[in-house]
C-alpha cells in the first residue's frame, strides 16, 4: 500500500479501554499496527445535552478474521445486505484535493438514512486501517440506530446466531463496557 494514501488514525477510534490505537485484532490477537489490514468499529451513545458519549463497546478485527467470519453468513443474508447498501449509499473514494481526509465530515451524517448527527443519538462507526494508519480510499463512516433496525430483519437466523455467538465469545460481561441487552440489535461486519 502506498503511504501517501494513509493518514494518522484520528483518537475518536481509539480504545476505549486504553485510550490510544488498538494494537490487537479481537479474534487471532496479531498485532495490527506493522502491517495489518484491519476494520475498527464502536458502538457509541449520545444523550441529549451532553458532548460526551458512551461507548457500547469497540474493537478492531484483521480482514482475514473479518472476511473468516462473512463467509459464514448465509448467501441470502449477504446478498440482502448487500443490495440494501448499494440502494442507499454511493461511496465515492475522496478526491485527491481531499487528502488528507476530512473525518468530521464523513462522521457528521449517517451514511444510509443522511441525518446530521445532531439528530442521532445511538450510531456505530466504522474505519478501515492499514498497520497505524487509516486507510483513505475508504473514508470512515456512520450508520444511525435507525438505519441498523432496518438492516437486522434482512438478516437470517442462521446468520443471526453467528452474530450471537460471536458477542457471546468476544463481548464477555466487562465492566467497563455497556453492552447491548439484546446483541441482534446491533451489527457487525458490515
Ligand atoms: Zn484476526
Amino acid at each position: 500500500m502506498c503511504t501517501s494514501d494513509l493518514q494518522e488514525i484520528p483518537k475518536i477510534f481509539y480504545s476505549y479501554q486504553t485510550q490510544s490505537p488498538f494494537s490487537e485484532c479481537l479474534v487471532c490477537s496479531c498485532y495490527l499496527l506493522d502491517n495489518q489490514t484491519y476494520v475498527i468499529e464502536k458502538a457509541l451513545k449520545k444523550h441529549p445535552g451532553y458532548t460526551a458519549k458512551d461507548v457500547i463497546f469497540d474493537y478492531a478485527i484483521c480482514l482475514t478474521c473479518s472476511l473468516k467470519i462473512r463467509e459464514q453468513f448465509s448467501k441470502n443474508s449477504l446478498d440482502k445486505i448487500n443490495a440494501y447498501f448499494s440502494k442507499h449509499i454511493v461511496i465515492s473514494p475522496p478526491s485527491k484535493k481531499e487528502v488528507p481526509i476530512n473525518i468530521d465530515s464523513y462522521l457528521d451524517h449517517c451514511i444510509v438514512k443522511k441525518f446530521p448527527i445532531a439528530e442521532i443519538t445511538d450510531f456505530q462507526i466504522y474505519a478501515y486501517c492499514h498497520g497505524n494508519k487509516l486507510i483513505q480510499d475508504i473514508p470512515p463512516y456512520l450508520i444511525s440506530q435507525s438505519a441498523i433496525e432496518e438492516i437486522i430483519p434482512l438478516v437470517s437466523n442462521k446468520t443471526q446466531n453467528i452474530l450471537n455467538d460471536f458477542y457471546d465469545r468476544y463481548f464477555s460481561p466487562d465492566p467497563e463496557m455497556l453492552l447491548p441487552q439484546q446483541p441482534s440489535d446491533q451489527l457487525i461486519f458490515i
